[in-house]
């Protein structure tokens, strides 16, 4: 167990469907005791189902500054300092994941950076001051950022913005020993994905383009999550990690 007794924050469980809870199953099996954030009341239920009764649950919703305030506050009462943090947070419109980017409005475009892009420097802010020296970040991201995939649109403009933020941060933050990384997942069917038009057909090409026509899972990518969080990661710092079962190859 290579995260023994290390605390870690994990944002963006919506079920048991989400990249998050295969990455919460990972940190905990490698011995993390994690914290999670839900955006709302309704997504609160939803962690509660997952969640050991004894985890430290607190409401973040991204869109607002108070509330990432309030958490990182809530979460420094109770810990004062953690080891690692899990952003698996993204929003756009469903009419921008579909048609023309020529139509993406102004405001469509900037509440999508917002909560997929931005997010990850404001909660970043609020937990460097509690994060460990040798504590990891690691945020998701999807090839779309950089190829033109049918109807994913503005999230693959947000996504090219997170994955630069990445690079950024990662060069702020290796000063205090805190390593930023992202992991560029393959297709997996989630609430989030189901927003996209015909995503079917997205998550249908994506597992026809892996060698055993098998599409990656929420464990795959948790385990890749636990390494880059974990101490065993040291030396990746500002890296986008493919765990997409090859797709990106072909
Ligand atoms: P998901 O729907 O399970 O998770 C998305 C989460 O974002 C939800 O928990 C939701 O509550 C949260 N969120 C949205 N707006 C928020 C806000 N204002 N404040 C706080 N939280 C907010 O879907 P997922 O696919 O597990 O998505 C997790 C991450 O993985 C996203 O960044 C997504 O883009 C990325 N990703 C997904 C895939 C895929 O195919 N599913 C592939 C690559 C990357």
């Amino acid at each position: 167990m290579f995260l023994k007794n290390k605390k870690v924050v994990v944002m963006g469980v919506a079920n048991k469907r989400s990249i998050a809870w295969g990455c919460a199953k990972a940190l905990k099996e490698q011995g993390a005791d994690i914290i999670y954030t839900y955006q709302n009341e309704r997504m609160k239920k939803q962690v509660l189902k997952l969640a050991e009764p004894t985890d430290l649950l607190v409401e973040c919703d991204v869109a607002f500054d108070e509330s990432i305030a309030k958490a990182f506050q809530t979460i420094q009462e109770k810990y004062d300092k953690i080891d690692g943090l899990v952003h698996a947070i993204a929003f756009a419109n469903k009419e921008e994941l579909d048609g023309n980017v020529s139509d993406i409005s102004r405001s469509g475009f900037l509440l999508a950076q917002d909560i997929s892009s931005y997010s990850l420097l404001a909660v970043a802010h609020h937990a460097k001051p509690m994060l460990n020296p040798g504590s990891g970040i690691v945020t998701m991201t999807y090839l779309g950022s950089e190829r033109a995939i049918p109807n994913y649109n503005m999230m693959g403009i947000a996504k090219a913005s997170l994955e630069t933020a990445v690079k950024y941060l990662a060069y702020e933050f290796a000063a205090d020993k805190i390593r930023v990384n992202g992991i560029s997942a393959g297709a997996i069917k989630t609430l989030a994905v189901t927003g996209v038009k015909d995503y079917d057909q997205l998550i249908k090409i994506s597992e026809g383009r892996t060698p055993d026509k098998a599409g990656v899972t929420i464990e795959e990518v948790g385990n890749t999550c636990a390494f880059l969080v974990s101490e065993l990661a040291a030396g990746i710092v500002g890296d986008i990690i493919y765990v997409d079962k090859g797709v990106h190859l072909t």
